[in-house]
């Protein structure tokens, strides 16, 4: 296939089709423009996979807060944290880090909340809009998402955040005590401190989403080309002319890159500075058993999450910056199930059989990225969407759809503009 053109023409190519790739290629093909979407792997199988599957638009507070440049510290000399920075020889990375250091204040924090704020009530829409009108078969739960806390330190310490969500940006939550946790769920232990409900958050099964969404966009035209991955882009006056992938050349009007933690690479070919860096987390879903948590719930103390599926359980956590490495510590696996054990009533099968790993696209500002780069005419950018990509997803098509267009967007996307690094 060397050198042929794999289509003979199609209005847009996209690069990259995790959640974000599939929500672009959604509300444009919606929009009548014919759609070729590529990826190295195979479709929805990377970061989009096996996370938790939260839609939550509870998590407004970007990772930049302050205290977490000694939380990342700390992390140094502790294997088991949950949040934790490896020595890595790139010089881009300490940058990176510096960068990231530097907006851990108040001020910056609640710059970056507003921002994230509009775009996740946008999505979380988006996402009612998506199941009213399309057969997506997702698990797709209205249930919200509940916050556990094991000690009263804890929960007071969360009291000043959910103020704070509640105050600045009307996000409230169901205060639930010891009693009312247990009459909630009778899953969880007696001598937790008790919790607080979301309950304008909702939840999906990220595989079956991934799944089913392209099997409705298939049926709706969307050309999907897996194991392609993309090498060089061909230029010329401004525009991109060509992609050359590793099973020949796509055409397009307008080209979408959505490819994740994976971005960086691009910077130099798309002559945009682009500082994503893979941060990695794991999780190990087991067969749901006959009693437990029915609502998703986390436990911030042990920054773990565990989501309840159809027929599944799914045990999530962790941030690691170490680069993309793969490798799947047995360690990690069984801190997920120790996690869990302070707060559930129920005894959990510990099984290893279905570990997962991925790599969240992360910014040093916790914003996505997504817009027109400034040195090419028909390139768009979608990605950096740090831990919230399945919430943000709809928003994100919908934005890069409008675009696209020359339409006025549903909401101002100058936070997210790929040019502010
Ligand atoms: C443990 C964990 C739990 C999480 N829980 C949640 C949650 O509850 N809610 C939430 O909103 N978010 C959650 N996230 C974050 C979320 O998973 C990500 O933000 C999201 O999946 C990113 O989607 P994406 O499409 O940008 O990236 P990906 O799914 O990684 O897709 C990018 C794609 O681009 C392709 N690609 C890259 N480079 C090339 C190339 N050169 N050629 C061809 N293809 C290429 C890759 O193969 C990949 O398939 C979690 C993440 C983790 C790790």
């Amino acid at each position: 296939m060397d050198g042929s053109n794999l289509f003979k023409s199609t209005d847009i190519a996209i690069v990259g089709a995790g959640i974000i790739g599939l929500a672009c290629a959604h509300y444009l093909v919606e929009e009548g423009y014919s759609v070729t979407i590529i990826d190295q792997g195979k479709i929805g199988a990377a970061c989009s996979y096996g996370n938790c599957g939260y839609i939550c638009p509870s998590h407004l507070l970007p990772l930049t807060e302050p205290g977490m440049v000694w939380t990342g510290i700390k992390s140094l000399f502790n294997p088991k944290s949950a949040f934790r920075i490896k020595p890595q020889l790139r010089p881009s990375f300490y940058f990176w880090l510096l960068q990231f250091a530097r907006r851990c204040n108040h001020g910056d924090m609640i710059k970056a909340a507003k921002s994230l704020n509009q775009i996740l009530e946008f999505s979380r829409q988006e996402y009612s809009n998506l199941f009213s009108n399309y057969p997506i078969d997702a698990q797709w739960k209205e249930t919200g998402l509940l916050y556990v806390f094991q000690t009263k330190r804890g929960l007071n310490e969360f009291r000043h955040t959910d103020r704070l969500l509640t105050d600045e940006f009307n996000h409230s939550a169901q205060f639930l005590t010891t009693e009312d946790l247990i009459e909630f769920d009778s899953s969880y232990k007696k001598d937790l401190a008790g919790a607080f409900l979301y309950k304008d958050d909702a939840s999906v099964k990220p595989d079956a989403m991934t799944a089913s969404w392209t099997q409705l966009l298939q049926q709706k035209g969307v050309k999907f080309i897996e194991h392609c991955r993309l090498d060089s882009i061909n230029k010329s006056n401004g525009r991109v002319r060509l992609l050359k992938t590793s099973l020949g050349s796509i055409n397009a009007e307008q080209f979408v890159f959505a490819t994740g933690a994976w971005s960086r690479g691009l910077s130099k070919e798309l002559e945009i500075s682009l500082p994503v860096e893979p941060a990695k987390g794991y999780s190990v879903t087991i067969p749901r058993p006959e009693h437990c948590p029915s609502v998703p719930v986390l436990f911030p103390e042990h920054r773990v999450g565990l989501t309840p599926f159809d027929n599944h359980l799914r045990l999530g956590s962790m941030m690691e910056f170490s680069g993309f490495n793969t490798k799947i510590p047995k360690h990690r696996v069984k801190q997920l199930f120790n996690a869990s054990k302070p707060y559930l009533n129920v005894s959990i099968q510990e099984s290893y059989d279905e570990p997962w790993t991925g790599w969240r696209p992360m910014t040093w500002d916790s914003l996505p990225i997504i817009g027109r780069t400034s040195k090419l005419d028909n390139v768009l950018l979608a990605t950096g969407h740090n831990m919230l990509g399945m919430t943000l997803a709809p928003a994100t098509g919908k934005l890069i759809a409008q675009l696209i267009q020359g339409k006025e967007t549903s909401i101002d996307v100058k936070p997210y503009r790929p040019t502010r690094f």
